[in-house]
């Protein structure tokens, strides 16, 4: 038989909808894949091969009842720690949660359960989601299965591990390694589509509001959002629809019908208008980087696009907008891990209250998530709210019209997901600013609330892949998965991580 870890989200429903192969020796196939690869690629915080074969098994007797299977019936797949899962340990890959078991499931999480998926495990991530390299995560940091090709072991030169991005990068780091076929991920400023480009995977983050964030730890709630990671547009879609839908337990949940996003891809992009916004070409763009859009620009085109010139005035407010907003928020957010109600609680001998609060978050939050929560309360302390805090909101506001202006004269953004490819685990740890400004291109659609995915694009000079994103209107993610389709199919990337774990 085929080796099933091999098969992606659609081919896994429909094979095991038509017998060729039972759901059980899928959760076998992968639970195997993942048990191989931790001590290697550290993945995973906990996984829980139990829970994947008892969904399987499930799955498989649904079958022999003949019923219906649901959207992503006999699929295995990773959760980001993020997700609230009874009973299993939600740390947000902090230690300030470690053993935390929740009482309750995120509704995300219980959509996919629902639609039939199993769970193999918890996946890794930056703590608290803060992060692109996965190295703030308290449990050590997830490797990327790629290696650069022109350094290694057969050169006789030392390998640079390298960043699987983050802050999900034990999603993208999974799905790349054969470990899941897909995988949930966050993206509060570009958490999914970074760690996609990284890793040579797709990831769409959706319109804000689209899934519940009910459940979902919270970083910055303004701005946080889940999505789908898996190996290809079709996966995403089929894996988005199972996540998405109204929810009265978030009130920012939209409350829209979800569409039937995999049955209307298509390729066809004539009679659309693909903007290129200008300020994203920045100086001193990576050539690689630069020579992919071009490519990319080029498959648009040939998928019977028009390619227009746009302008995005705001762009360069937006990372220092986000790193305002973001720790703002999170610093609110994380004000309730004191001690009292979840995980760690450190209670030094003769402590009072105040000690114990003091106690826990000094030893329970990692420095990125500290650094967060200093910015965070500063910026909206009283006297420097409206210089920071308000205005920041300002600026949010006119780069949300920056995208309805273009969008009068386009219907998808093409750029490039990140400025570089992979970068090796430590390069960027001592300097947060250099790590920051690897977001410059994926957070204006997050502060937009704007649907946007990353798609495989090629390789660099060094053998490593670059993605290109695709941003559309809200509540358009039709639109932004079938000009991810139009490249995917004309960029043919098939390029995988040799195996070396
Ligand atoms: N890398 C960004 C940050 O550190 C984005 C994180 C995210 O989207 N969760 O804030």
């Amino acid at each position: 038989m085929t080796d099933l870890t091999e098969l992606g989200v659609a081919a896994i429903r429909d094979g095991v909808a038509g017998g060729a192969f039972t759901a059980i020796e899928v959760a076998e196939a992968f639970n195997a894949n993942v048990a191989a690869a931790q001590d290697a690629l550290n993945a995973f915080i906990v996984a829980t091969p139990e829970a994947a074969i008892e969904a399987a098994r499930a799955i498989d007797a649904k079958r022999a009842r003949g019923e219906p299977l649901g959207k992503m019936g006999g699929v295995p797949i990773g959760m980001k720690d993020l997700f609230a899962t009874i009973g299993v340990q939600t740390s947000a890959a902090s230690h300030i949660l470690e053993g935390f078991k929740p009482q309750y499931e995120s509704t995300v999480s219980q959509k996919l359960w629902d639609a039939g998926c199993g769970m193999l495990g918890k996946l890794n991530l930056d703590q608290f989601a803060m992060g692109s390299s996965n190295e703030t995560s308290y449990f050590g940091n997830v490797v990327s299965p790629w290696r650069r090709s022109d350094g290694g072991a057969e050169n006789g030169k030392n390998w640079a591990p390298l960043a699987p991005g983050g802050s999900s990068g034990g999603s993208s780091a999974a799905v790349s390694a054969r470990l899941c076929p897909a995988a949930t991920g966050t993206d509060t400023g570009g958490s999914i589509r970074q760690p996609a480009a990284f890793t040579g995977i797709t990831g769409i983050k959706p319109t804000y509001g689209r899934c519940s964030r009910w459940g979902i730890i919270a970083f910055a709630s303004s701005l946080d959002q889940a999505g789908a990671m898996a190996r290809d547009t079709r996966d995403c879609a089929i894996m988005l629809e199972a996540m998405a839908g109204f929810d009265p337990k978030d009130s920012t949940s939209l409350d829209l019908p979800v569409p039937a996003w995999e049955a209307n891809l298509s390729a066809d992009m004539k009679g659309k208008k693909v903007g290129i916004p200008r300020e994203y070409r920045v100086d001193g763009l990576d050539e690689d980087v630069a020579g992919s859009w071009d490519d990319g620009i080029a498959w648009l085109k040939d998928a019977g696009a028009e390619i227009i010139d746009i302008s995005l005035p705001h762009t360069r407010y937006a990372l220092p907008t986000y790193y305002i907003i973001a720790p703002a928020e999170a610093s609110s957010n994380l004000a309730r891990y004191d001690g009292v109600r979840y995980g760690l609680r450190d209670l030094p001998e003769g402590a009072n209250l105040q000690d114990m609060y003091a106690a826990t978050r000094a030893a329970g939050f990692g420095a990125e998530v500290k650094r967060r929560i200093l910015i965070g309360t500063y910026v909206l302390s009283a006297g420097f709210y409206d210089a920071y805090y308000t205005q920041a909101q300002k600026v949010r506001t006119l780069i949300s019209l920056d995208f309805r202006n273009a969008f009068e004269s386009c219907d998808v953004i093409l750029a490039p997901t990140t400025p570089s490819a992979a970068f090796a685990l430590g390069e960027n740890v001592d300097d947060p600013l250099k790590m920051y400004l690897n977001d410059v291109f994926a957070v204006p659609a997050s502060l937009a609330g704007l649907p946007a995915m990353s798609v495989p694009a090629g390789l660099n000079r060094e053998g490593l892949p670059l993605g290109l994103q695709i941003i559309g209107r809200a509540f358009d993610e039709q639109g932004v998965l079938n000009a991810g389709l139009a490249i995917e199919q004309r960029a043919g990337f098939a390029a995988r991580p040799a195996k070396w774990w």
